[in-house]
């Protein structure tokens, strides 16, 4: 019992920790440190000319991270699918206009949040997928070529060595926590058993990762971005919360903005980043917003791993997650370096508690 109220008082000591005051713009923040921070560099070194737009920063920051290979977890050669392919979910959205660009799914193009950035600026539309958004890629200029290399198909190998676990099937025959496909579906009124091989959060968690990035100009324009290729071992065909605006990220000039991270089959159905922008707009500090955001999620499916960095258009931020330890970065003003922040993860029966006391529930 005694060690129950500690991990209360450590969760609700470790909380105000986490918000930071403002260090002065122009500002850049993103999901993760580590290899990471070369991303938040990118960035705010190229917001020290003028000339260079929030957009342009959160794409040079992201590509960065694309080409990095940031974790395994950004760019090609990472998270091969269960055909072995590497695909790539990116999105880019103006903190001015509210206007956004995404490819979901995009095959054989490296460069994700560059073809992401093109949909913003030379199409009407947000979001294009698969073959035709390469399609779209490759007539304005990008080159197709091969997002696998030889370590992901390694991976994808020892990965169908290894039966093929961890694997998203469930309510499948034959049992996908034993065998690889084909799988057929198992009628759900029948009495037929059915299987789950990702019920272990921890088969999730190892394969998550994402740069989502928040910038604001000097002048105080904002913008944001996300890039990723999603979870290792999915369902070809498989988008994330990457290229969901509102979820990969989102962002306002007048308001602030939220870059996310985490298990994207579950956090898209919370609009994570949307829900954070507008508790900025009704009054809740970052901090408040963020963890506003993930207990959201927590409530519901408790062993969810996420993470999202929240900041406002003054450059104060903070970040919340659960279910791992996340970190952010952040460099603005006149920093000579990068900071990264950790974030301990929302207790979830605790916070779930707390958040439905406060909700009267
Ligand atoms: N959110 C990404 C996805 O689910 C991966 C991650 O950030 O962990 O596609």
């Amino acid at each position: 019992m005694a060690s129950r109220y500690y991990m209360l008082l450590q969760l609700l000591l470790a909380s105000p920790l986490q918000a930071s005051e403002a260090s002065g713009l122009p500002f850049v923040i993103n999901t993760w440190g580590g290899v990471f921070t070369a991303a938040t560099d990118a960035a705010y070194l190229a917001l020290q000319d003028p000339a260079t737009s929030a957009l342009d920063a959160v794409e040079i920051g992201c590509a960065t991270c694309e080409a990095n290979q940031c974790d395994g977890s950004v760019g090609y050669g990472g998270s091969p699918d269960e055909n072995c392919e590497t695909t790539l979910d990116a999105m880019i959205m103006d903190g001015e206009t509210m206007k956004s660009g995404a490819v979901a799914a995009l095959r054989r193009v490296k460069n994700a949040i560059g073809v992401a950035r093109h949909v913003l600026e030379y199409t009407s539309h947000t979001l294009l997928a698969g073959d035709l958004a390469t399609q779209f890629a490759v007539q304005n200029g990008f080159t197709e070529e091969e997002t696998s290399t030889e370590d992901s198909l390694g991976r994808c190998a020892e990965w169908k060595a290894a039966s093929c676990q961890p694997n998203y099937r469930i309510n499948v025959t034959p049992n996908a926590t034993q065998t690889c496909g084909p799988y057929t579906p198992v009628p759900l009124n029948s009495t037929s058993p059915s299987y789950s091989s990702l019920i272990a959060p921890d088969a999730v968690t190892t394969s998550h990762d994402t740069i989502s990035m928040i910038a604001i100009h000097s002048s105080g324009v904002m913008a944001a971005g996300t890039s990723t290729n999603g979870a290792s071992h999915k369902i070809p065909g498989r988008v994330g919360d990457g290229p969901i605006t509102g979820s990969g990220s989102y962002v306002d000039s007048e308001v602030g903005g939220c870059g996310a991270t985490g298990d994207g089959d579950i956090m898209m159905r919370f609009l994570p980043c949307y829900q954070a922008v507008e508790s900025l707009r009704g009054g809740l500090s970052p901090q408040e917003a963020a963890d506003d955001a993930v207990r959201r999620m927590v409530t519901k499916y408790p062993a969810i791993s996420s993470g999202i960095v929240v900041v406002n258009n003054k450059g104060e931020h903070a970040g919340a997650g659960s279910g791992w330890t996340f970190t952010y970065a952040f460099r603005g003003g006149s920093m000579n370096e990068t900071t990264v922040v950790t974030v301990p993860p929302i207790d979830s029966i605790q916070s779930t508690l707390r958040y439905r006391e406060q909700l009267q529930l």
